[in-house]
């Protein structure tokens, strides 16, 4: 039987007296009213001895369910007269939020069961509407992300990813310490990154150096705002370059050749983009093929592999003499693709070699491509873009089942 302290230990209601309690269409209805000596005056706080009621008032709440059987609280609530402040107001309740219609307790549960549950099945389980179990949780993750400290942050990494096929942009900044995203925007240009930057250097954090791609508008966005930051050109983005290069080249060659040596260069696709130490006896034999048939394409692979030890050099005056002689060699390859990449690099050399400094790339946020993959096919994502973007401010703890 429900009694004043089964509200007060089940469904966390201080200081209410139980009136009687009500079965009705499978829920339970506990009726409910404040104790006489709680009572306080909504507007300045004036206790019982200085209130006359003056009226009442009705409302429903939801409470904890008792397995899948709903709870509910009904309140017989008063106007009251405070004697000090002379107003006339309601009595305050404090076990909901403003004109909530669940307690505090019940959003509690919905958000302890979304991080273990899809949306749609809490909202299932509970036998309450989609949206308001999306509300609650996207409020609890708006309070969290702002208490989260921005102090200790060191080092960035920001990139771009799709979110519609093709057109659809948007920036992450990712904590590379804490593996945290702190910031989500829409669009890639200097405007998505500027307004985050501003707001870390308002703040005096001391960020060391940003890992990055070579895309004019993330380098200018950080160079306006913290002009003496390191900027690191990341393996990931260069070794993405390379392989592009030797792709296009292939492609160039393949145009103006014909008979066999033709299909030998056509056929070499996957042979040039794969490491050597991935190669197989017979995938050697086709290489030497190649280098028959065409010695600058051999030789452009035989680059492209060699950059990839850039990266594993001890520092960076060993990484400044491979990085010249590599764009040199590039360069005199006398391959249309190659030359331009020598040139890309040769521009971006200081930000290449800063990796020796900090040795961060994009890595970390390269790997949570998949988790927003998942993330963005749940369509609820972009007609809501303001709970989109708070999933990925905590994608770091989503777990698959988080999904939904
Ligand atoms: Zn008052």
């Amino acid at each position: 039987m429900a009694t004043t302290s089964y509200l007060y230990h089940a469904l966390g209601l201080v200081r209410y007296q139980h009136m009687r309690t009500e079965y009705r269409r499978g829920a339970i209805y506990y009726h409910v009213i404040r104790k006489r000596d709680e009572r306080r005056c909504a507007h300045c706080g004036a206790y019982w001895d200085q209130l006359t009621m003056h009226g009442k008032f009705e409302r429903t709440f939801r409470a904890l369910p008792v397995g899948r059987r709903s709870q509910l609280v009904v309140l017989h609530g008063h106007v009251q007269h405070c004697r000090r402040c002379g107003k006339t107001l309601r009595e305050p309740i404090d076990f909901a939020k403003g004109k909530r219609r669940q307690l505090k307790a019940f959003e509690r549960y919905v958000v302890d069961l979304c991080t273990i549950a899809p949306i749609k099945h809490v909202a299932l389980f509970l036998g309450v509407g989609w949206d308001l179990v999306k509300e609650i949780f996207k409020e609890h993750l708006a309070n969290k992300l702002r208490r989260r400290k921005l102090k200790t942050i060191r080092y960035l990494a920001v990139d771009e990813f799709s979110i519609r096929k093709g057109h659809t942009y948007m920036t992450v900044v990712l904590d590379l310490e804490t593996g945290h995203i702190l910031h989500v925007h829409e669009g890639k240009d200097a405007h998505a990154l500027i307004p985050f930057l501003k707001k870390l250097k308002h703040r005096k954090i001391n960020i060391l150096a940003v890992a990055m791609d070579m895309s004019p508008a993330y380098l200018q966005a950080v160079r306006q705002v913290f002009p003496h930051v390191d900027i690191v050109h990341d393996p990931y983005h260069v070794v993405t370059m390379v392989n592009r290069a030797i792709d296009e080249t292939r492609r160039d060659i393949v145009r103006e050749l014909s008979g066999e040596d033709k299909q030998v260069i056509k056929g070499s696709r996957f042979l040039l983009l794969k490491g050597l130490e991935h190669l197989n006896p017979r995938s050697l034999e086709r290489l030497m093929m190649l280098m028959e048939v065409n010695e600058p394409l051999y030789a452009a692979y035989l680059l492209k592999e060699d950059l990839r030890s850039f990266w594993n050099l001890p520092n960076q005056e060993l990484g400044a003499a491979f990085l010249d002689s590599w764009i040199h060699q590039a360069k005199a390859l006398g391959l249309q693709h190659f030359s331009h990449l020598a040139d890309t690099l040769e521009r971006h050399r200081q930000g290449l070699l800063s990796y020796f400094k900090h040795r961060i790339s994009t890595g970390p946020l390269e790997g949570l491509n998949n988790k927003i993959k998942v993330l963005k096919r749940q369509a609820y994502g972009f007609r809501d873009m303001l709970y989109f973007k708070l999933r990925l401010y905590f994608i770091h703890e989503a777990t698959p089942a988080f999904a939904g």
